[in-house]
Order: C-alpha cells, then sequence, then structure tokens
C-alpha cells in the first residue's frame, strides 16, 4: 500500500507550568497566523494599486499585473519579521519581542496555515478548486478559533518522540507530556520503523490534545480468512437506528448529542442568566464550551468503533451514496413553498446530523483500505428502502413504517435491515449489466461472523483507535459502484 501519514491522538495530562507554556505557544501561533494575513491583505491593497495605476497610465492588464509586487510567502513573511521583531531580554522594542519563550515552530506551522488558507480562498475564487466556495481568510480571535499549533522537528535526530513507559511523549521546548491513554501503539509503530514527523497540540473544552503524525509504510493489506468468509455486508445508515446491517444487527443511534443535550442546554440557560462581563458569565462560557466538547468527543469515539467493526469484520462494505446536503435541509421550505411536517422533519435532521454520515463514510474509506477490505458505494437512486428484499417487488413506505412488509411475498423486516440486505446485494452486481441477484440468497452465501461483537469489543479500546489518517493513496471503491469520495488532502507543511 506504500506510505501512509497517519495520526495518533492522546489527552494531555499537563502541569501547570506546561499548561501555561502550551497556552502560550498557541497565542504564538495565532498572533503570526494574523500577522501573516494581515501582510498578505495589506500587500494585496499595494497590489491593486499599483496594476490600477499601470492601467490607467495605458498599460495592458495582463502585462501590469505581472510586473505589480507579488503576495508574500511565509518565507518573505518570516524574513521581514526576523527585522522587525524585537527583543525583550535586550530591551530592543518590535512587534513581538517575546518570540524567544516559544518555540520557532509555532510561527512556521501558522505562517504555512495562512498560506494555506489564502491559497484555498485565491483557488475558490479562480475555480481551481472543487466543492464548497472558501471565504476570505479570517483573522482569529481569541474566543473564537481554536487554540493550535504544530511543533516540528529533524526526522533524522528526532527529538518528538514517546517516553519510555508508554505514558509520556517528549515534545522540544514543552518537555515531557504525560497523556490520559497508552502510547503503545505508537511506539510499536516506531519500531517497525515508522517515522514521527510532527505533533499538533490543540485544545478542545477544557483539555489540550497531542495528535502525533506519523508517516509508515504499509504493505497492501489483504482480507483475513474470516474476512473472506464473511463476505459482504450492507450497511443503511439510519436514523432510529444509527446503523442496520444486512446480518439483521442493529446499532443503536446513541443519540449522544440528544443525551447530552439536556445538560448542554442547562449549561446554555444558566450562561444566559448571567451578566455580561461578569465572572460567573465567564465561567459559564467555559462550562457551556465544555459540554459541546464532551457531546463531540463521545460521538468520535463510536463512530470511530463502528467503522472499525466494519472494516474488520467484512471483506466488502457496501453503503449508500447517500445526498447528505438534501437528506438535512431545512424542513421550513420556502414562502412559496412551505414544508410540511417541520418540526417532526427538524428533530429528524437532528438525529441525521447526529450520526454524521460523511465522516462515517470517510472513516470506512481509509480503514477499509488499512485492514484489507473493500469500500462499495451503491448508487444513492437505487430505491434501497422501497425494494423488497427477498423478491424485488417494490412498495412505498413512509418514514413512519418501521417494519417492510411485502404484499407480493410475505417478507417482514426491519425496514433499515431490508434496506441493507438490498445494498449488500446491490454491491455484489455490476449495475448498467441489467443483471440482477436474489439479494436473500446473496447475503445467505456468506456465513455472518459475530461482527457486532467484535464491534463492541472495538469499542472499550477508546482514543487510542482513535487514529486519523491522510490516506496518501485514493481508494477507489467497488468497481463500477460508485466513484469514491475526495479524500482532505496532506497538510502543506512548512
Ligand atoms: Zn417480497
Amino acid at each position: 500500500m506504500g506510505e501512509q501519514l497517519r495520526a495518533y491522538r492522546y489527552a494531555l495530562d499537563l502541569t501547570d507550568a506546561q499548561a501555561s507554556a502550551v497556552a502560550q505557544h498557541a497565542g504564538a501561533a495565532r498572533w503570526a497566523y494574523n500577522h501573516a494575513i494581515a501582510t498578505k491583505f495589506k500587500a494585496l491593497d499595494e497590489r491593486q494599486a499599483v496594476i490600477r495605476g499601470a492601467v490607467d497610465a495605458g498599460a495592458d492588464p495582463a502585462v501590469a499585473a505581472k510586473q505589480a509586487p507579488k503576495i508574500p510567502t511565509r518565507f518573505d513573511i518570516q524574513k521581514a519579521l526576523n527585522q522587525v521583531k524585537g527583543d525583550d531580554r535586550t530591551d530592543q522594542e518590535g512587534v513581538c519581542p517575546w518570540w524567544h519563550s516559544v518555540s520557532t515552530f509555532a510561527f512556521q506551522s501558522a505562517f504555512s496555515d495562512a498560506d494555506r488558507a489564502w491559497k484555498n480562498w485565491l483557488d475558490s475564487i479562480t475555480g481551481n478548486r472543487k466543492g464548497r466556495r472558501v471565504g476570505r481568510p479570517r483573522f482569529k480571535a481569541k474566543h473564537r478559533s481554536q487554540d493550535s499549533f504544530r511543533i516540528h522537528h529533524n526526522v533524522k535526530n528526532p527529538t518528538i518522540r514517546p517516553d519510555a513507559g508508554y505514558r509520556r511523549i517528549r515534545v522540544p521546548r514543552l518537555g515531557s507530556l504525560r497523556v490520559h491513554s497508552s502510547t503503545k501503539s505508537l511506539c510499536r509503530a516506531v519500531d517497525r520503523g515508522a517515522v514521527i514527523q510532527s505533533v499538533t497540540i490543540s485544545r478542545g473544552g477544557h483539555r489540550w490534545y497531542a495528535s502525533i503524525l506519523v508517516r509508515q509504510t504499509a504493505d497492501e493489506a489483504v482480507p483475513t480468512r474470516s474476512q473472506r468468509l464473511a463476505g459482504t455486508v450492507g450497511v443503511d445508515l439510519g436514523v432510529h437506528t444509527l446503523a442496520a446491517l444486512s446480518t439483521g444487527e442493529t446499532v443503536v443511534n446513541p443519540r449522544h448529542a440528544s443525551v447530552a443535550r439536556t445538560r448542554l442546554t442547562k449549561a446554555q440557560r444558566a450562561l444566559s442568566r448571567t451578566q455580561k462581563g461578569s465572572n460567573r458569565r465567564r465561567r459559564a462560557a467555559k462550562l457551556v464550551g465544555r459540554r459541546h466538547h464532551e457531546v463531540a468527543e463521545r460521538r468520535a469515539s463510536t463512530l470511530h468503533a463502528i467503522t472499525k467493526g466494519l472494516a474488520t469484520g467484512w471483506a466488502t462494505v457496501a453503503v449508500e451514496d447517500l445526498n447528505v446536503a438534501g437528506m438535512t435541509a431545512s424542513a421550513r421550505g420556502t414562502v412559496d413553498k412551505p414544508g410540511s411536517n417541520v418540526r417532526a422533519k427538524a428533530g429528524l435532521n437532528r438525529a441525521i446530523l447526529d450520526v454524521s454520515p460523511g465522516e462515517f463514510r470517510r472513516q470506512l474509506e481509509y480503514k477499509t483500505a488499512w485492514y484489507g477490505s473493500t469500500l462499495a458505494v451503491v448508487d444513492r437512486f437505487y430505491p434501497s428502502s422501497q425494494t423488497c428484499s427477498a423478491c424485488g417487488a417494490r412498495a412505498k413506505l413512509t418514514l413512519a413504517d418501521r417494519i417492510y412488509r411485502c404484499a407480493a411475498c410475505g417478507f417482514a423486516a426491519d425496514r433499515d435491515v431490508n434496506a441493507a440486505i438490498n445494498i449488500a446485494a446491490q454491491a455484489a452486481v455490476a449495475p448498467g449489466k441489467g443483471e440482477t441477484l436474489n439479494a436473500r440468497r446473496a447475503v445467505d452465501d456468506h456465513p455472518q461472523p459475530a461482527g457486532i461483537q467484535s464491534l463492541t469489543a472495538m469499542k472499550r479500546e477508546g482514543h487510542r483507535d482513535n487514529a486519523v489518517v491522510t490516506p496518501t493513496r485514493q481508494r477507489v471503491g467497488h468497481p463500477n459502484i460508485g466513484a469514491a469520495q475526495e479524500v482532505a488532502a496532506p497538510y502543506a507543511y512548512g
């Protein structure tokens, strides 16, 4: 499979001194980012003025644009900053005389981030970037942006490394940081030749996290014997159940957000009762942030457990190519065409978002590649929930119908399980050939393993396995079945 970038993420247990050093680094990175963006905007104004002047004087616009001063990149910005930064150790005045108290990488990583934000914006304007329109880079405000910075090292002479005992990681300038979980899997990867590239330290709620990026080579993963025996599993992402499998099993939507929403609402209500600028308000706001963060963390670990269970349990995981934006579009409708049943649909939308289908799909993409399975994406125009998985007859179901009952053959099943069986069967046929397959038999051909058992076992592994990956290679799903989604490009490192 070649090279892989993989991230190991740990919650940190910092000493007071480390916590303040880390916060200082994050502040420096924010300052540097804002400095870079401001420098770029100032240069853009100057550039446009020069071009305008030249064109007014009769120059060709294309020539004028070529001759006008360029927008500075991180190297230019760093070089210029070195002249004016000052140094408070020698009472030299400047724009950031405190620069020596943080790692120089806090500046460098922020400058890279600013370059990327700038490029994304320009590419989005010029049409060189697909997808959602990227806005003009914004300045990072202390209370709005996420506190984060990256530290690199020379990979030949690594200074970012796990300490002995699986409990600590060593980061230059910050020292030995204690982590919540064990670094064993990271240590093993390093022993097998993985190379640590950088560490990103960021704040989530009240806690700091370290995400260690590792470059490793991995053999092409092939399905294990038990995966091959298991064959194909169809997955229907649902609202009432988080996921229904073609094996008949359902994973109950933990609805983290709805359970935690009560706590969150309480925290928000408390916040609204406080007075602006008071200490009480500051504390209440902190609690609201913490509650939001808890919801996100729990949701993330559930999703990771499920996608890992699927990717390791079967040779092929079949999912539907859902139109997420369409499913969650506002139920209110427009003035001309007001939506019906708005309240019920609003609840539905919340539940769908709770499952994060996009993230589910993204994780399945890279985990199937890791564990030797294949992701098959079934065309979303295939009516998986309206088709009888036993005889192929069609029926109209409303969202309220929980059980699929076939009038033609008498088959009855949970509606989502019925859909999952159809998805598995659809993945087995090459679309466009007009070929059909008896869906029941297609599934019955493969004895199913205790997929969900392995799935719940995975859950216990918790955050250690919340490895976030940036695949260096794009994986294409089952032949002829939908194109693989574009995956996020690796960070541009500086
Ligand atoms: Zn039927």
